[in-house]
């Protein structure tokens, strides 16, 4: 059965989509089974996974709306070795659509719930915001990776956050949980970087990865390739600590089953 986490953090640009499209290639570099749901209507999840979102007939859209199962909508990805539940710009619609129905918060986890078996890890892009979509993203999910850069304000933000989760624990889906805070784009020359990052340890302990991911140019690159880091140049800074970081994922995944 798939363990379905949401990669979520509500600033924009913080590196969620970086992440979720190279931990899903990192996974599937180490055996894992992936699927990614991109529900960002900005679909650079989609992209950077080598699918043209232009060219979706079927979006993750088509799933929240009943019109269409994850079987219909999915894509392969053999560069980059995993599935992707693309996105497109269709997808702001569904916004205001979703409001209108019953179960709207339920929809990713009941169609996620017919194709679990297929899968080992389930990767949800969601957009910068707690909207209606990041909500079926975080009841569909057993945990949150929250990724960060270590800058002043960070820390701030993760309160809303935190406080966000807390309360869709308690109301709609007693299995979510923060899995844990990922530092990304970091540079251990920044000396206020470093500062917050000992922070983040200070407050938050065994929730923060043990893996850390640099800052490096070769992750920026990929996307304009249409691949994930990891596939781009494996050899890279960045790609490598992606890897280290998929093999953190199940270990932890491992210890909570
Ligand atoms: P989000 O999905 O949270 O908006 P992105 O993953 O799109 O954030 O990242 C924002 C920008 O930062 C992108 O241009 C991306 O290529 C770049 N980026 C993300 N992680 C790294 C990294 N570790 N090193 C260098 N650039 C990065
Ligand atoms: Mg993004």
């Amino acid at each position: 059965m798939a363990k379905i986490f949401c990669v979520a953090n509500q600033k924009g640009g913080v590196g969620k989509t970086t992440t979720t499209v190279n931990l899903a290639a990192g996974l599937a570099k180490v055996g894992q089974r992936v699927l990614v749901v991109d529900l960002d209507p900005q679909g650079n999840a989609t992209m950077g996974s080598g699918i043209d979102k232009r060219a979706l007939t079927l979006t993750v859209y088509d799933v929240l709306l009943e019109a269409a199962s994850i079987p219909e909508a999915r894509q392969r990805s053999e560069k980059a070795g995993y599935d992707v539940l693309g996105a497109n710009r269709e997808l702001a619609g569904a916004e205001v659509e979703l409001v209108e129905l019953e179960r709207r918060e339920q929809r990713l986890k009941t169609a996620l719930a017919a194709v679990a078996q297929e899968y080992d890890f389930v990767l949800i892009d969601c957009p910068p915001s707690l909207s209606m979509l990041t909500l079926n993203g975080l009841c569909s999910a057993h945990g949150v990776v929250v990724p960060m850069q270590c800058e002043y304000f960070a820390l701030e933000g993760l309160t809303d956050l935190v406080n966000t989760i807390k309360q869709i624990h308690a109301n709609l889906n007693p299995d979510l949980q923060i899995i844990g805070l990922l530092r990304v784009m970091f540079d251990p020359r920044i000396t206020l970087q470093q500062q917050v990052s000992e922070q983040l340890k200070a407050h938050f302990g065994d929730k923060v990865f043990d893996t850390v991911i640099p800052r490096n140019v070769r992750l920026a690159e990929a996307p304009s390739y249409g691949l994930p880091g990891v596939v781009f140049d494996g050899s890279s800074k960045g790609a490598q600590a992606f890897v280290d970081f998929a093999r953190e994922m199940v270990q932890r995944v491992g210890a909570m089953r």
